[in-house]
């Protein structure tokens, strides 16, 4: 746990008792802070409660008042479409909004810190609308790999309070969202990254604007010791002209041999290229984990960042082959009787389910969910892949119009559709479920939702072996 003396005798409330919101009313308890909590879920709070946490209604005047700090969680709105009532509360009575990124920051700046005259940890953090996780694992998996003593958390694994204390030289790697970096006040990492921006919770941002100017935060606040930064789309393009040289700029479809840092592809192969002369060259159809072009932006953003701390390039070759991949994205199941089944569950918006269906052909699509602004509209172009789609959750209706022209059905749930799927498939068909679509209104999350097609995929396999 990250120790928080800074509000030692003071009242802080935790607003959102997820993951994120409990470690931090935690690490503010064992910092000596009083601590008052409030969900609006009861069973939330009953858990609190349960580990001795205080409860109290955060949205009145009178309990807001008594705060000197409101910490609020990633999922619940500060900004947008209406703060929530407890964050009102906390502005109407002049307490400042915080989160838990930000207590890490002020931690790690804290003199008192144990440990902290020996030498400061270095701080990566990763954001981007799509790859965040699989870079951040990927990062983590390359240092280690490489015998550097790393961390990794925030929105992937530990929360950013639940880390141990880092030590001089120790790389901490977080995976950062929109959420986390719109509201910390104390934001400065050593290295940031940015990988792309396509539209994503616009319903929390109050549109693009407030999306990129939400990543964008992680650049500013005398800005991170390097950057590295996607430059296929204009927002990293702006982003980078922003930085200026200091900026590594990645690449999967420019050749960036120019006289500044650069990570590219080219032809398959990772390129370092710095100062006007190539680094390295790895091929990456030898990394099984790394499939697909969005995840070789992921393989140069990874690489870079670890370059960007120091680590070989002939060191990094090893880690980038040895890389599992992660669940849930792209995951391949198995294949059985010529048909290969594939989760890619965290396809959540369509700029991440089209990286799916650029990777396979005769597809038998399994999607819809909790539609994302402008549906699966921008994927028009692809659905001459698509052998029959599958539509599941909410949005089936509304996807089935727009696939007008191209097979589809609407199954209706996840059992229905990979059944469907699975008695129409051919050998050489790849059953693909990458939904295009959050899954909230049929899943607790992506991560059940992908759970629920391996385990429905699981006997398939197991028939034909
Ligand atoms: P995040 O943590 O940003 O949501 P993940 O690594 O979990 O990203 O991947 C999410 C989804 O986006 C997966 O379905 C994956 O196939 C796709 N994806 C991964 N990396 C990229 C990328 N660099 N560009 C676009 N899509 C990507």
């Amino acid at each position: 746990m990250i120790p928080l003396r800074a509000y030692a005798g003071v009242t802080v409330g935790v607003l959102g008792l997820g993951k994120s919101g409990l470690s931090a009313a935690r690490a503010l308890k064992a910092g000596g802070a009083t601590v008052l909590c409030w969900d609006d879920g009861k069973a939330a709070l009953e858990t609190a409660a349960a580990e001795g946490l205080s409860i109290a209604e955060l949205a009145r005047l009178r309990e807001a008042a008594t705060l000197s700090l409101l910490i609020v969680s990633p999922g619940i709105p500060h900004h947008y479409p209406t703060p929530h009532p407890a964050v009102a509360a906390a502005w109407e009575v002049g307490v400042p909004v915080d989160n838990d990124v930000s207590l890490f920051f002020q931690a790690m700046a804290d003199p008192e810190r144990e440990g902290a005259d020996e030498g400061a940890p270095k701080i990566l953090c990763i954001t981007g609308s799509n790859g965040k996780s699989t870079t951040t694992a990927l990062t983590y998996h390359l240092l280690t790999e490489a015998g550097r003593h790393a961390q990794m958390g925030g929105n992937i694994g530990r929360g950013v309070l639940d880390l141990d204390n880092p030590g001089p030289g120790e790389v901490v790697v977080l995976e950062l969202s929109s959420y986390q970096t719109e509201l910390a006040r104390a934001l400065a990492p050593d290295i940031a990254v940015f990988l792309n921006l396509s539209p994503d919770h616009l319903d929390r941002h109050g549109g693009m604007g407030g999306y990129f100017c939400a990543k964008k935060r992680l650049f500013e606040m005398g800005g991170p010791e390097r950057a590295i930064i996607g430059v296929d789309g204009p927002e990293g393009r702006f982003l980078a002209n922003t930085v200026g040289p200091e900026a590594i700029q990645i690449s999967n479809t420019q050749r960036l041999r120019g006289e500044g840092w650069s990570v590219f592809m080219n032809k398959n192969h990772l390129t370092e290229w710095r100062g006007g002369k190539q680094m390295a060259a790895i091929d990456l159809r030898v990394c099984p984990g790394l499939i697909g072009a969005h995840n070789h932006q992921n393989a140069c953003a990874a690489y870079a960042a670890a370059r960007a701390v120091g680590v070989a390039p002939r060191r990094l070759e090893a880690g980038l082959a040895s890389f599992p991949g992660l669940a849930h994205r792209m995951e391949r199941l198995g294949s059985a009787n010529g048909i290969t089944y594939v989760n890619d569950s965290k396809a959540t918006n369509a700029d991440a389910a089209e990286k799916a269906l650029l990777s396979f052909e005769r597809i038998r699509w399994i999607a819809g969910g909790q539609a994302k602004e402008g549906g699966i509209a921008p994927l028009a172009p692809l659905f001459d892949r698509i052998s029959k789609a599958y539509l599941i959750g909410e949005s089936a209706a509304a996807f089935a119009e727009t696939l007008t022209g191209t097979a589809h059905e609407i199954s209706g749930t996840l059992d229905a559709a990979l059944a469907s799927a699975q008695a129409e498939a051919v050998a050489g068909d790849t059953i693909l479920l990458a939904p295009a679509a959050a899954s909230w209104d049929q899943f607790t999350s992506f991560e059940a939702r992908g759970d629920a097609f391996r385990a429905l995929v699981a006997p398939l396999l197991e028939d034909s072996a």
